[in-house]
């Protein structure tokens, strides 16, 4: 006997990330790109000569470290200014700052979604139980000095595993 699989999310009629391109989602669409990783709001180095990006395991004050979201979203920018709000017009100065797994970096370089991604999956926990989030490995910005930081890179966030 089949059984229905669960599913936690509705999942799309059209997958529209295929057919749209990121300028002509809706506010909506865009929104449920995200794939609630989390690893956008780790604190991260950039080499001042190479421009290169490194990540670390610290992660921003408002980041809830279990399920890898912002634990102020509507307040976040009166907590922490340097926030910045992704949107099509603000993708590409950030891009490199995002991991390579994300969403937004994925369809901005013309590559497809993972199959975790919740509109893929229709589970919101899929990129938790794939270890593409940053659930339970992390600390917050507020338990370690700035000093520290270099200590803490890690190469997990900052990983293609479609490379
Ligand atoms: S890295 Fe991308 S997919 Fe992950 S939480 Fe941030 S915006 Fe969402
Ligand atoms: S304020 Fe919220 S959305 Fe912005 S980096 Fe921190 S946790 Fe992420």
């Amino acid at each position: 006997m089949a059984r229905r699989p669960k599913s936690d999310l509705e999942l799309p009629q059209e997958r529209f990330w295929e057919t749209k391109s990121l300028a002509q989602m809706s506010r909506s669409e865009w929104e449920s790109l995200c794939d609630g990783c989390g690893k956008c709001c780790l604190l991260k180095l950039e080499d001042a000569d190479t421009g290169e990006t490194y990540f670390t395991d610290v992660a921003c004050k408002l980041l809830d470290a279990e399920t890898c979201r912002c634990s102020d979203y509507a307040r976040r920018k009166i907590f922490v200014p340097d926030c910045i709000v992704l949107t099509p017009e603000t993708l590409d100065q950030v891009a490199h700052w995002l991991p390579p797994t994300c969403a937004y970096r994925l369809l901005s370089e013309g590559r497809p979604l993972y199959d975790w991604h919740p509109l893929l999956s229709g589970e919101a926990n899929s990129v938790h139980r794939a270890g593409a989030s940053c659930s339970h490995r992390v600390i917050s910005e507020d338990d370690i000095a700035d000093e520290a930081l270099p200590e803490r890179i890690v190469d997990w966030a900052n990983v293609d595993p479609g490379a």
